[in-house]
């Protein structure tokens, strides 16, 4: 059972030294008990404290990366079962798997996919990170060349998958500064492949058949020292590694079972031929509840919806999706082009800069920071009115940018325009424009 709040409270220095990033210990306490920070991060507790604390302060499911640098994934860390009781932290990494058994052909189709799919959606940039490099062929040196390959043709996180320790010795040594995924101990290899992990500091996946098997094996590697694992718990039906996932997340969250308390990697790839239904379970598991989801290929139309799921389920149901408030040029607008404005609320400016680029007429586009709340909502809440309109408008820098003096304000109610004109004074005209997002682009086209 772990402790409360105030059970480690009573364990901490009270200071209130601000050290760990919280202003008091308290805070700090609480976020210990929630699993949301490290014991590490008070550098003051003392041995004793330490030890009845250590159990208390390790989170449910333990945060670990897999890669180096800017891209490293980050998988584990979540707190909750459900997305609508707090956001899900760290969304699943996609891996494409490339074998060493495939034609040069297939290898090269496989890495010009990993990089060119990538789309811009809601001013993101939506992209696979990972690349499952896979030892079929049983042969060392060409599992070596292939990994030597990927790391060279690609920024991607791998994960090496073998059965055979020299193998993944090789391999770990070909690939060690990016940080892989060693792939996979099960009962005959775990102390070699505990080793290889220790000693390049590398994660390890844990492969068992069922989750008894799987909490020994990863008790076992606990013991010997290891602490960053990803759990394979054998399952290659949808229903049964559905139904394993879920246990996993519930044991670790809610029974406080450490033997599980870490992310786990799926493998779609391994359940169907069929790449549509292969699309399918992978969507099931970014819902519930994969560290990493290796698919056998990468292509744009089934790609691109389990990217957008991702985005969905692992976006902040709390907050809405904001762009940064500024001067967005569209179509290589000129000093004549005309001057919309509009609220930072991320579905509010694709609708309307889908409209001015769907229009063809090179227009600017100011987006005001509103909290990330639409044009009417914002209106209604004080925060998109004509006065503090006006004081965005000035500040913009639009002034430097067009000669004239108009605006237009897409969407928005005839109220704001009389106290914006009055804010912005006579120089300026002000146009409400068409309240429908869909006509934007008639009423451009129209030279209004
Ligand atoms: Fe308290 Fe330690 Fe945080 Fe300082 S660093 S505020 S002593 S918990």
């Amino acid at each position: 059972m772990g402790l409360t709040g105030i059970q480690i409270f009573k364990l901490l220095p009270k200071t209130n030294c601000k050290e760990c990033g919280v202003p008091t210990c308290l805070a700090f306490a609480m976020n210990l008990a929630a699993g949301k920070a490290e014991l590490s991060a008070c550098p003051y507790v003392s041995e004793e404290a330490k030890a009845l604390l250590s159990e208390a302060s390790a989170p449910p499911i333990r945060p670990l990366g897999v890669g180096s640098g800017e891209n490293v994934v980050r998988i584990g860390g979540e707190t909750v079962l459900f997305r609508h009781e707090k956001t899900f932290v760290n969304k699943p990494g996609f891996a494409v798997l490339i074998s060493d058994a495939m034609p040069e052909a297939e290898v090269d189709a496989r890495l010009k996919r990993f990089k060119e799919l990538k789309y811009e959606r809601v001013g993101l940039t939506l992209r696979p990170e990972m690349v499952a490099v896979k030892n079929e062929s049983g042969d060392v040196g060409k599992f070596e060349a292939l990994i030597k390959k990927v790391k060279a043709g690609s920024d991607a996180a791998l994960i090496l998958i073998s059965d055979k320790v020299e193998a993944l010795t090789a391999g770990v040594k070909a690939c060690a500064d990016r940080v892989p995924l060693i792939y996979a101990a099960s009962d005959g290899n775990s102390d070699a492949l505990a080793n290889l992990a220790k000693e390049n500091k590398c994660p390890l996946a844990v492969k068992a058949d069922g989750l008894e098997k799987l909490s020994q094996l990863s008790d076992k590697l606990t013991a010997a020292g290891l602490k960053d694992l990803v759990l394979d718990p054998g399952s290659r039906t949808l229903r049964k590694a559905f139904e394993d996932q879920i246990f996993i997340r519930r044991a670790a969250l809610n029974q406080k079972n450490r033997s599980l308390g870490f992310p786990t990697i799926t493998f779609p790839c391994e359940m169907t031929k069929d790449p549509m239904k292969e699309t399918l379970i992978a969507a099931t598991f970014v819902a519930k509840y994969a560290g990493i989801v290796v698919l056998s290929d990468f292509q744009g139309e089934s790609l691109f919806p389990l990217l957008v799921e991702r985005l969905n389920i692992y976006t902040d149901p709390q907050r809405p999706m904001m762009m940064q408030q500024g001067i967005y040029p569209l179509g290589n607008p000129n000093e004549e082009s005309p001057v919309m404005i509009t609220t930072n609320f991320s579905l509010t400016y694709f609708i309307v800069s889908g409209e001015i680029e769907a229009s063809r007429v090179p227009s600017w586009l100011l987006v005001m920071d509103t909290e990330g709340l639409s044009v009417l909502t914002a209106w209604a809440a004080g925060k998109f009115v004509g006065d503090a309109i006006g004081g965005f408008v000035k500040k913009s820098g639009i002034t430097e940018k067009v000669k004239h003096r108009r605006i237009v304000i897409p969407g928005a109610v005839a109220a704001v325009s009389g106290d914006l004109e009055e804010e912005l004074g006579k120089d300026w005209e002000v146009k409400i424009g068409p309240r429908e997002a869909a006509h934007i682009s008639a009423f451009l086209k129209s030279g209004n």
